[in-house]
């Protein structure tokens, strides 16, 4: 390869926050809002023009998980308040069942209203914004970054911040500092894959249903008439051989995903999840250039499948497609722990715990077609603040999809309820670093703990072990959920 050295230059520092975070998805929501609300001057870089990350840019639906199977909400504030927030502005209906999977619930929402709702959640916190710009360099000393460097239309910029939140779901800021990380699997570095959501409207609902009841054979687990009668928003999951059909046929790409999974949002509109492309890393643009020309002429092919063989879609239209194609894996940062498979099916608890999950552990196929689902709700586990603190650096948190975990337990870390809360437990960390002049690593991990759930979040919080139930204990489930139960906490806490 080539190179050319780059000139030396002056650029203009615009900005001294205490807390900054970059990324503003679901975990740099989560983090800014709680270290603004907690006290820290704080500030929001984000390279898109709108809040929500995968939530809005990539148009991610529904949001899992924050139930386990006995209704018990476990992860609350800041995510909570977001969907309050999403429920008072019609966004979204709320928690509810989800015959796809064996979720406890699942929140779907509207993602325009939503992108509103967050700026204006943002801006109630006191967070200072800086859009449409991109974090592209840090410089470390001594195990602290002193300045990262931005660029957006105003040109090549600096900020010197105290404290930095890594939100940017590639874990860009911790690689631009030398932090280690693997990518994809650790055995040989696949990814899961790509997504391109995209959003249907004009769909006759009446129609779709009574299809559904006509066809429950092609469903997942021939869902009962009272089932799809009684789902306040539809998940639709099936189709396994009408696709394989199709793909047969040559009307539908070979790399679809083997199924259709949809969900409906507010205002009678679907949410689609069934293109699919393996082998893509979501840090080299070149792969990312590709996904996008691919994945577009999926999701034509998907939806004419759609209007051509189910029900209530004869008349259906795309409203719109992700700005662009869904990354579902890159960067996993090491850091102070490593969250295993393990600690998620035995539902551990952590000294250092400042976050709750309790989606599955469910992983896309990187290779081939095997999906490795296993049950969501059943046991619930604990995020360590270890998982932030990648290693190296002192002034640097992690939060969201790239914490440090494994391939495996990254399965079950990723879904963006979980996201949001590992950004508020970094957020709220941050603010009290701030007020204490304190590194990452001198943090009271008793007060963090105290600060969270005095802020409405909810921690197992050293949850006895005598008290858990080893009849939830997990054992891994290799296939895609098909034989899962389905789980209702809505109904027993009628
Ligand atoms: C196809 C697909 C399907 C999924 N299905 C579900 C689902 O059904 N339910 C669910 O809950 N979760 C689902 N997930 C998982 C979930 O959406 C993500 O894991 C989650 O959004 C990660 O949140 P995050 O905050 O870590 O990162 P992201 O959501 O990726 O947000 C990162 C933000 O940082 C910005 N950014 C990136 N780099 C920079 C930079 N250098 N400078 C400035 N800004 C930057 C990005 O623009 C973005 O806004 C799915 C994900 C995908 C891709």
């Amino acid at each position: 390869m080539e190179f050319i050295r780059e000139k030396q230059r002056e650029i203009p520092v615009i900005a001294r926050p205490d807390v900054l975070v970059v990324g503003a998805g679901p975990s740099g929501l989560g983090a800014a809002i709680a270290a603004a609300k907690n006290g820290a001057h704080t500030m929001l870089i984000e390279k898109y023009g709108f809040p929500g990350g995968n939530l809005t840019t990539s148009m991610v639906n529904p949001i899992f998980t924050f139930h386990d199977i006995n209704g018990r909400q476990v992860i609350r504030g800041i995510a909570g308040e977001i969907v309050e927030q999403m429920i008072a502005s019609k966004a979204s209906i709320g928690h509810v069942t989800d015959l796809t999977f064996d979720n406890a619930s699942m929140t779907p929402f509207d993602p325009e209203r939503t992108k509103v709702i967050l700026f204006d959640m943002l801006e109630e916190a006191g967070v200072d914004l800086l859009f449409h710009t991109l974090v592209t360099d840090a410089e470390v000393k001594d195990g602290i970054i002193e300045y990262v460097v931005i660029e957006n239309k105003s040109g090549r910029q600096a900020i010197c911040p105290k404290y930095i939140i890594d939100c940017s779901g590639d874990a860009d800021v911790a690689a631009f500092s030398n932090v280690p990380f693997t990518k994809g699997r650790e055995e040989d570095g696949a990814m899961q894959p790509a997504t391109l959501y995209f959003r249907v409207g004009n769909i006759d609902n009446t129609e779709l249903r009574k299809w559904m009841k006509n066809n429950r054979n092609l469903l997942k687990d021939n869902p009962t008439d009272e089932e799809i009668d009684s789902q306040k928003a539809i998940a639709f999951l099936g189709l396994h051989e009408l696709v394989d059909k199709a793909i047969a046929d040559g009307d539908l790409d070979s790399e679809v995903a083997p199924r259709i999974l949809m969900y409906e949002l507010p205002n009678n509109q679907f949410s689609v999840n069934s293109t699919r492309l393996q082998n893509v890393d979501a840090t080299n643009a070149k792969d990312l250039t590709q996904a996008e020309i691919l994945l577009r002429k999926q999701v034509l092919q998907v939806h004419d499948f759609l209007k051509k063989k189910i029900g209530g879609f004869a008349q259906s239209n795309i409203i719109d497609t992700g700005i662009q194609v869904g990354t579902r894996e890159s960067r996993h940062i090491k850091g102070d722990y490593i969250l295993t498979e393990d600690d998620i099916l035995q539902g551990t608890t952590f000294n250092d715990g400042i976050a709750c999950g309790t989606f599955a552990i469910d992983i896309h196929p990187p290779k081939g077609k095997q999906q490795i689902f296993t049950g969501s709700g059943r046991v619930v586990y604990e995020v360590p603040y270890r998982c932030l603190l990648p290693k190296g650096i002192d002034n640097l948190l992690v939060a969201g999809k790239t914490i440090s975990a494994t391939h495996t337990a990254f399965g079950s870390i990723r879904v963006m309820a979980t996201c949001i809360a590992t950004g508020e437990g970094a957020g709220t960390a941050a603010a009290l670093l701030n007020r204490k002049k304190q590194l990452t690593r001198e943090i009271d991990i008793a007060i963090l703990k105290k600060t969270l759930i005095k802020n409405g979040q909810y921690l197992l919080n050293g949850e006895s072990e005598e008290n858990r139930d080893e009849s939830l204990i997990l054992k891994r489930v290799n296939g895609s959920g098909e034989k899962a139960a389905h789980y209702n906490p809505f109904k027993k806490s009628k």
